[in-house]
């Protein structure tokens, strides 16, 4: 009877809950608002003969490598960051093979590298979720292939300082480091200026965040000239959709929509986090446009009474080391004055503020 390889069926499934996603979507990341009403303006000019073609990425390719300062060579388009990270399992794992990822961190790392046979060495963080330089530094060894690292972290908001993420590479020479910025816009640091003089190192960025483009899926990958040949070898040369590749234009160019809603999101991580302090709930600071909040034992009705409310927030209990942990996207100003509000009914209602502080 056909198989599929064992790799694969030891596989963990990933189930995002994506169903009955109805209020105020606080659950998943996006954007809150919606893309640049330019991109909005070129959907609608989009023809038949548009849709007729078949994808061609370079010219659009080699505008984001422009807009990113990088050479086209160094720059290949993707059908989200997913994919980006599918393709460098692809191109550098093999059965035996170790990737390093932090825990807790995003899925995806976890399950294309081990989709390939390769063994994953999960490094855990403390409790303080700060980046484990030491730890992470600690797990390479030879057989190391691949390192994951998102800065900001999701879903715990933290960062690795650009130092320690060239330490990182240059500790494992024969290694891709892999720097994923899909939170870029809200933390404003970036190691993408050190592909050039960084032999093994690749940043991704995406659409679907500060940019609103989660539903088009695209998104980037960066690394050295000499090494993003092999990566494009194994590409579908239409990986990422025409619509995708006919707005892009449109969103790169209107940065003041990008910038606008970045500083109004930080504003409200703060303005949360001030919020969080007061009812006395524990949080990590956060680089992101998401907050991880500890609400303990009632995280399940937690969940349930926001979404009464209305509002869709995201249980991370199951993470490893983020038991009791709830993660909510930070929305624009008014849909945050509604989140404050919620909180304190749900709150009171939960008793939530006793239970954290006895
Ligand atoms: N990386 C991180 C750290 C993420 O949190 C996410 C989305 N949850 C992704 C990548 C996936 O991004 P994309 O939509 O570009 O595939």
């Amino acid at each position: 009877m056909l198989s599929a390889r064992d790799a694969i069926q030891n596989l963990r499934e990933y189930h995002p809950p994506l169903a009955r996603r109805e209020g105020m979507r606080l659950d998943f990341n996006e954007n809150t608002v919606g893309c640049s009403p330019r991109v909005l303006q070129r959907l609608t000019q989009i023809t038949a003969e548009d849709l007729a073609r078949y994808p061609e990425r370079q010219p659009v390719e080699a505008l984001a490598a422009q807009y990113l300062g990088l050479s086209a060579d160094q720059v290949l388009l993707t059908n989200g960051v997913d994919e980006a990270i599918h393709l460098l399992c692809e191109a550098y794992l093999q059965p035996g093979d170790e990737v390093l990822i932090v825990a807790p961190t995003f899925s995806m790392y976890e399950i294309y590298a081990a989709a390939t046979g390769a063994h994953v060495v999960r490094v855990q963080c403390d409790s303080d979720f700060k980046f484990p330089l030491d730890k992470v530094l600690d797990g390479i060894t030879t057989a190391t292939r691949l390192i994951a690292i998102a800065s900001p972290n999701n879903p715990t908001g933290t960062v690795a300082a650009r130092e320690q993420l060239l330490q990182i590479a240059n500790a494992a020479p024969n290694a891709a480091l892999l720097v994923d910025e899909a939170y870029y816009e809200f933390h404003g640091e970036s190691v993408i200026q050190d592909i050039g003089s960084t032999q093994n190192l690749f940043v991704a960025r995406t659409f679907s965040k500060a940019y609103g483009l989660a539903g088009l899926r695209i998104g980037l990958l960066c690394g050295p000239t000499a090494q993003m040949p092999s990566v494009r070898r194994i590409s579908s040369p239409y990986n990422v959709n025409g619509v995708a590749l006919l707005v892009l234009p449109a969103a790169l160019e209107d940065r003041a929509c990008l910038t606008d809603y970045a500083s109004e999101i930080t504003e409200g991580r703060e303005r949360l986090a001030g919020e969080l302090r007061a009812l006395g709930i524990q949080y990590w600071p956060s680089h992101a446009n998401f907050l991880l909040l500890k609400i303990g034992a009632r995280h399940r009705e937690f969940v349930a009474a926001m979404r009464q409310r209305g509002i869709l927030v995201r249980d991370r209990s199951a993470d490893p080391g983020c038991d009791g942990c709830v993660r909510i996207t930070i929305g624009i100003r008014a849909q945050t004055d509604q989140l404050i509000a919620a909180l304190h009914e749900v709150c009171a209602e939960l008793n939530l503020r006793r239970s954290v502080t006895a």
